[in-house]
């Protein structure tokens, strides 16, 4: 298993990034990745910190999380020295920092910016590859450090699309399980149950949960963790990523960008909980009190996308046994997107 060494979270753990670094044990030079806007917002803070107690840093500003980008993160990296980089963002620049760290073979500690999705603490980084959105297995930050202060002033839609990647465990451990009946997998009893229980929690705090609020941001940042640990312990993403993420990849192969990643495995946890005979109206309403969409109109999603996604969502990652297992045909995939009011 591994896991993160140390996790700081609360208002304003941001601004002790150094002694963080030091109680790590890091040395030497950090390469600091961080995005346009994150950089106003912490990254360039976290730099000045880092300055002030003692460490050496470059500072990398990233738009896109590009394999190219990785490749000039290494770059930076080598060439002033960096005993470790720091990934300062929503989501990019933690991919970006998290995939070169493992290509230099130095540390790496996350600082999100945001609670949109659990790669804050995975050992997966999402990288474009060839055009194509690709899941590169990278190496688990030595350290996280969740500003609630800072997180919870990200656009709501980004807490929003946290909680639909958190909520969709539930479906990725009724895939897991029925993977583990029909075809044998590996299966963890401790890794499905920590994380069927951190989406339920979020499921129970939905009403609660607001934008803006550091108590919310708090929530929805411990669950991610702990849908972290899971994956950790399963040593996969299996425990947060079953047929939901499948439609999801789906939908980014057809239409790219129109929609953050939690708010596609929201809309295909809604529509996976029902071809498994489970309580979709639940997800659903789970995911309209946190705000996320529930329907393809409200994120501009076509139709066709939806029924085109259902049909060749089982083709992703063919490996992994899901309930779609074979592929849905057009009009089981129509009936249940209309049933679940997806469409
Ligand atoms: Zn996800």
């Amino acid at each position: 298993m591994e896991l993160p060494r140390l996790v700081v979270v609360g208002s304003g753990v941001a601004m002790e990034v150094a002694d963080v670094c030091c109680n790590l044990k890091l040395k030497g030079g950090a390469l600091i990745v961080t995005g346009p806007k994150t950089c106003e917002l912490a990254g360039g803070e976290i730099s000045q910190r880092m300055e002030e107690g003692g460490f050496e840093t470059d500072l990398m500003i990233t738009k896109i999380s590009k394999i190219e980008e990785v490749e000039r993160a290494e770059r930076m990296a080598a060439e002033m020295e960096a005993g470790f980089l720091i990934g300062v963002g929503g989501g990019r620049s933690i991919d970006v920092a998290k995939l070169a760290s493992d290509r230099a073979g130095v540390h790496f500690v996350s600082v999100p910016t945001a609670a949109s999705h659990d790669g804050i603490c995975s050992a997966q980084a999402s990288l474009t590859i060839d055009g194509e959105t690709t899941s590169v297995s990278a190496q688990a930050p030595l350290g996280i450090i969740a500003d609630t202060a800072i997180i919870s002033k990200a656009p709501k839609r980004l807490l929003a699309a946290g909680c639909g990647d958190i909520i969709s465990n539930i479906t990725a451990i009724k895939d897991w399980k029925l993977a583990f009946r029909l075809r044998g997998e590996e299966y963890s009893e401790y890794a499905s149950a920590l994380s069927e229980m951190t989406a339920r929690m979020i499921v129970e705090s939905a009403p609660s949960l607001k934008p803006g609020l550091e108590e919310s941001a708090r929530v929805v940042v411990k669950a991610l963790l702990s849908s972290g640990v899971a994956m950790s312990i399963a040593g996969s993403s299996r425990p947060a990523s079953g047929s939901e993420h499948k439609f999801a990849h789906a939908v980014n192969q057809i239409e790219p960008g129109r929609a953050l990643h939690g708010e596609l495995c929201g809309l295909g946890t809604i529509v996976m909980m029902y071809l498994h005979g489970g309580d979709w109206e639940m997800i659903r309403e789970a995911l309209r009190e946190v705000g996320a969409p529930t329907s393809a109109s409200e994120i501009g999603l076509h139709e066709e996308t939806v029924i085109e996604a259902l049909t060749s969502a089982h083709k992703i990652r063919p490996e992994r046994y899901t309930i779609l297992g074979s592929g849905l045909t057009r009009e089981a995939a129509a009936a249940a997107a209309r049933k679940t009011k997806i469409l």
